[in-house]
């Protein structure tokens, strides 16, 4: 199979390339402006690194033919961080939907299949979580259905929504393109994934504030408070980044089961408030360093606009219907939250902290 890949060089993109070069039979194309997290492929035989843009003229051209000798094109490119929906709207928009809309066009003329990597967050907020008593009683009013859930986003001034809704309007484009030229597509909605090289951390290999893994790996590793964005009530399902690439393996394997169709990509079974992650991972980060005084390790709670600046607005809930993915593709995902914390935090661990992983932890890491 020959397969294009946009954004290649990212947390997603980086965890394919090591599968998909590892199964063999396979011709990658990637794109992306970084290579940080993908070097250790750069020399592989299948795989052919484009150490740019994928929105100038010259290098649409060379995606082009690219995508005409191509079976399958991945699009990846994004910027998908929170902390600047509303910090950097124009990029953020121009990043997930004008940016790739040329790619949308490129996969109709050519009828290539396009698989785009959208996000949960297109849904908005639940319906539930309007109503005045806000509670979850009943899964109609916040589940997350691909083809019936209305998507409800806050007002234009909460610039929080400039991704879900440049994300949205790319879903559309591809929806529209598919019916007018029969171009096939496969529209996959992750809810957080989370795995090693999921992020930077601040003050080391980026600056900012990344997404809350990484924003509480920072705190345990610096010895600062971890900071609850308005007491942490918000929940999110977490699922770990070796069961999502297992579902998209399946979705390229099986095209009759998987085109023109959206997907969640999610772990019903990890659900967790942002108050209980914070604890979740101090407990795990006491494990890995063999240090139980992280048990106890500060968590305050911080207003979001202070946290984020103006316009931000919180998701409150995301739990998806996976009922599409365990028929049509026949996945499921297995791995549980606690281990998922164990792989990724013992990654940071290991990479950004001075001192080794307890042995008891390691021992525990095995086999994740
Ligand atoms: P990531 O930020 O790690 O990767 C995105 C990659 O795209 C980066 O390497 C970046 O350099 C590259 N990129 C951005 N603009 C580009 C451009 N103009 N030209 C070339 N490369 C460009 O993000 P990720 O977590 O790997 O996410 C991949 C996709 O999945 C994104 O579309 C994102 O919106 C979506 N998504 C991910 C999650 C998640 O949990 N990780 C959740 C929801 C949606
Ligand atoms: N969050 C938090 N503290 C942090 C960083 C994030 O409480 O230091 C919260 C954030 O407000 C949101 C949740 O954690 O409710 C998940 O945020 P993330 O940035 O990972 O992305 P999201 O799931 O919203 O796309």
């Amino acid at each position: 199979m020959r397969i294009v890949m946009l954004g290649c060089g990212g947390f997603i993109g980086s965890h394919l390339l090591n599968r998909l070069l590892a199964e063999g039979n396979c011709e990658i194309h990637g794109w992306d402006l970084t290579d940080d997290k993908i070097k250790k492929h750069l020399t592989h035989p299948s795989f052919c690194m484009h150490r740019s843009t994928i929105s100038s003229s010259a290098a649409l051209q060379e995606i082009e033919q690219e995508i005409e000798r191509s079976d399958v094109v991945i699009n990846l490119a994004a910027i998908c961080n929170p902390a600047e929906y509303n910090t950097r709207p124009l990029e953020v928009i121009h990043s997930n939907l004008f940016d790739i809309y040329p790619l949308i066009e490129l996969c109709a003329k050519h009828r290539r299949w396009l698989i785009s990597f959208s996000t949960s967050e297109v849904y908005g907020r639940t319906v539930a979580s309007y109503l005045p008593d806000k509670d979850y009683d009943d899964p109609n009013l916040y589940e997350l259905r691909e083809t019936e859930t209305p998507l409800i986003m806050g007002p234009i001034s909460n610039q929080r929504w400039t991704y879900a809704c440049a994300k949205q309007m790319t879903e559309r484009l591809i929806y529209a393109h598919h019916m007018d030229s029969k171009m096939p597509f496969t529209i996959i909605r992750p809810l957080n994934f989370f795995g090693p090289k999921m992020d930077y951390i601040p003050g080391r290999d980026g600056e900012g504030v990344p997404r809350v893994l990484a924003c509480f790996m920072t705190a345990l590793l610096d010895g600062k408070p971890m900071y609850l964005v308005d007491g942490g009530t918000a929940r999110r399902t977490i699922v770990s980044i070796h069961d999502a690439i297992d579902a998209i393996l399946l979705i390229l394997k099986q095209p009759n089961q998987s085109q023109n169709r959206i997907f969640n990509i999610g772990n019903r079974m990890n659900e967790v408030t942002i108050a209980e992650l914070a604890d979740l991972m101090r407990q795990t980060y006491a494990q890995i360093t063999g240090k139980m005084q992280y048990k106890e390790h500060p968590i305050l709670t911080i207003n979001s606009s202070e946290f984020y600046g103006k316009g931000y607005e919180d998701c409150d809930r995301r739990m998806p219907d996976l009922s599409k993915a365990q028929e049509l593709l026949g996945w499921t995902p297995k791995i549980p939250l606690a281990d998922v914390l164990l792989e990724t935090m013992t990654f940071y661990h290991q990479n950004y902290a001075q001192t080794p992983v307890a042995e008891s932890a390691l021992k525990t890491c095995e086999g994740v």
